[in-house]
């Protein structure tokens, strides 16, 4: 099988009038259709960076990405990018929300509002179609945004610390819900956190990053039985091993 992203010595260092600061220092992996990828590292260590090359908003200074073996450009709409905060415009309904991105578009058709319309049905929001996003739980909301992205049926999911701003309880349940929801829609998938059981939780594999310029520390393939939500891997044994890995990998230096 052909890797979907492909991501070959990629550096890139900032510009300013006060000087360079180096971001990413030569980060090369890759990524099959249908993997879920965690990348953590510390704090301004280049994560959204790394997002942000991936979806073609920045031009790695060197170094090639290659989605599904052409280069990405800026607005690709092959990449699904998903933020901390949910970006739903307040003063339209839900169903205005998520048909956004089509009607910028150009693309509302037939096929197109049959497939919002089953999201919102299969994911808990079909009753809240013509509510406001004020209405909404922030659990909802982030649901909300999340389906807004899967309606433009993107190839690859980026996900920059979407669960940030909830509270834990909720973080967890919202994890849960967005996990799943991108496992059904069998959709792949890159989750930046600093969160280690997030990563944990969530992924098939964990990529963690140095201190910034960010370089590869270490990649940790991780091994849950299938059936398992991302709540259930919390309590599984092997969990916590896991976590011990990155942690380590994490303050290799102190
Ligand atoms: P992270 O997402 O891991 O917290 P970022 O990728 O946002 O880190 O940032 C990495 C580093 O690059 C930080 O030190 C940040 O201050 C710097 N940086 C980010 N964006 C810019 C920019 N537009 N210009 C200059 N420096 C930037
Ligand atoms: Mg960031």
């Amino acid at each position: 099988m052909k890797p979907l992203l492909d991501i070959t010595d990629v550096s890139l260092s900032y510009h300013s009038l006060s000087g360079e600061t180096p971001a990413l220092s030569h980060i090369s992996f890759q990524l099959m259709p249908g993997e879920f990828l965690a990348i953590v590292g510390p704090s301004g260590c280049g994560k959204s960076t790394l997002l942000n090359l991936i979806c073609g908003l920045l031009r790695p200074e060197q170094g090639q990405i290659l989605l599904d073996g052409t280069p990405v450009t800026s607005g690709d709409c092959r990449i699904g990018y998903m933020l901390q905060k949910d970006h739903l415009l307040e003063w339209r309904t839900i169903w205005k929300n998520i048909q956004l991105g089509l009607e910028i578009q150009g693309n509302i058709n037939s096929a197109s509002t049959a497939y919002a319309n089953s999201l919102l049905k299969n994911y808990g929001l079909y009753d809240f179609k013509d509510k406001r996003p004020c209405e909404l739980s922030g659990g909802m909301r982030q649901r909300a945004a999340l389906i807004r992205t899967l309606v433009l049926n993107p190839t690859l999911l980026l996900l920059d610390e979407p669960f940030s701003a909830l509270d834990y309880q909720t973080r967890l349940k919202v994890a849960d819900d967005i996990g799943m929801i991108i496992k059904q829609e069998e959709k792949t998938a890159i989750l930046v956190t600093h969160d280690l059981s997030e990563a944990v939780s969530l992924a098939n594999r964990v990529i963690v990053l140095s201190e910034r310029p960010a370089q590869i520390a270490a990649v940790v393939p991780l091994e849950f039985e299938e059936s398992l939500t991302p709540f259930e891997r919390r309590a599984a044994p092997q969990f916590k091993d896991y976590f011990n890995i990155i942690w380590k990998e994490l303050n290799h230096d102190e």
